[in-house]
């Protein structure tokens, strides 16, 4: 399956995306990402993405769209993938259509993940990331590591992410309903839209999101 996944900074794309992947086996491509492991490398592109994301603001169009596009170029994104975070604005939507049509290929399915805005900024404020992994979600509340400070699956550091702070956030989503929830009705022109409440225990998100796109898969056959 071919999957855009969708929904404001906190909606839990990341953890979604994590764990459908896996059950759909495609792999998980976020640019979110791909951007820290740059800047972690310290490359040209990292350095470039880090002044954007800092201040909440998207990436140039230009370096994403050449980045993701590499990415989905690998052997392993061939027969399916799962994108987090790209498109985020109707020009990348519409170059990621012109990458799809050369290659004759079409999306199954763009999963909108809702979730109300003052539950959003809760969510964020707690979320610690590991070092190591940045696939590694906690939140001091919700999911709490067992150890303060370390995750669980591989020991390593848990820290905020610098583009998390609330000053962050409120650009962040500020940039989402602008530039990104435009997208949603480009791809509902597409009949390709479902949309579920990203609200309740993890597991049961995952459940009710396969469940959707199985429903979405059948009808588009
Ligand atoms: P995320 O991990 O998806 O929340 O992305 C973190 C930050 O990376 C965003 O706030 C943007 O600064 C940048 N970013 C990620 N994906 C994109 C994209 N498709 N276009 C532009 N900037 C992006």
């Amino acid at each position: 399956m071919r999957i855009v996944l969708v929904g404001p900074p906190g909606a839990g794309k990341g953890t979604q995306a994590v764990r459908l992947a896996e059950k759909l086996a495609i792999p998980h491509i976020s640019t979110g990402d791909l951007f820290r492991a740059n800047i972690s490398q310290q490359t040209e592109l990292g350095k470039l993405a880090k002044s954007y994301m800092d201040a909440g603001n998207l990436v140039p169009d230009e370096v994403t769209i050449a980045m993701a596009k590499d990415r989905m170029e690998q052997p392993d994104a061939e027969n399916g993938f799962l994108l987090d975070g790209f498109p985020r604005n109707v020009s990348q939507a519409e170059a990621l259509d012109r990458l799809l049509d050369e290659e004759s290929i079409k999306l199954d399915a763009v999963l909108d993940l809702e979730v109300p805005e003052e539950e959003v900024v809760k969510r964020i404020a707690g979320r610690r990331i590991c070092r190591n992994d940045s696939s590694h979600v906690f939140h001091v509340t919700y999911s709490p590591p067992k150890q303060a400070g370390v995750c669980d699956v591989c020991g390593g550091e848990l820290y905020q992410r610098d583009d998390d702070s609330e000053e962050t956030v409120r650009t962040r989503l500020e940039v989402y309903h602008t530039q990104t929830e435009p997208i949603i009705d480009y791809y509902k022109a597409q009949g390709l839209v479902v949309t579920i409440s990203s609200l309740g225990p993890v597991d049961e998100i995952t459940q009710r999101a396969l469940e959707a796109l199985k429903r979405e898969k059948a009808e588009n056959k």
